[in-house]
């Protein structure tokens, strides 16, 4: 029953598995998500340890943010992020991994929900999507 999705940098030095449902999925315009990855938005899943397959941290690069608590993994090769660690302890993948492991597009079964911590944002994204102003939908503080 449960899907099992096969991850990889773009060269091929790390690979990880995600399987069944994500926690959740959906764009986060908090400032640590966006220092973290370095981008205005990041379109993202979050899932349970029990259902990932992360790589040996000696794969990885490992990055750890001033006092926010986050981490983000990447392949030192290509310079792909893979996924970060973020404030409840939980491993976030970026939606851009999943794409590239299925020709350019998101699972439909991973599609986001929603907007989270939006009145951080620097990007206004017109979507029928639920905007909310900070992480209390999911139980995050920011
Ligand atoms: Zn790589
Ligand atoms: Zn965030």
């Amino acid at each position: 029953m449960s899907k099992t999705y096969e991850l990889s940098c773009d060269c091929g030095h790390v690979t990880m598995t995600a399987s069944g449902e994500p926690k959740l999925s959906l764009h986060c315009h908090c400032s640590s998500c966006r220092d973290l990855y370095n981008v205005d938005v990041l379109s993202a899943t979050g899932w349970a340890h029990e259902n990932v397959d992360l790589p040996d941290e000696s794969k990885l690069f490992v990055h750890k943010t001033d006092g926010k608590q986050m981490t983000r993994y990447g392949c030192p090769k290509c310079g792909l992020m893979m996924y970060g660690v973020h404030k409840p302890g939980i491993p976030v993948i970026p939606h851009g991994v999943f794409r590239k492991a299925n020709d350019g597009e998101l699972p439909d079964e991973l599609a986001p929900t929603l907007h989270l911590f939006y009145r951080e944002r620097v990007l206004d994204i017109d979507d029928d999507l639920e905007k909310c102003d900070d992480g209390s939908a999911v139980g995050l503080s920011g």
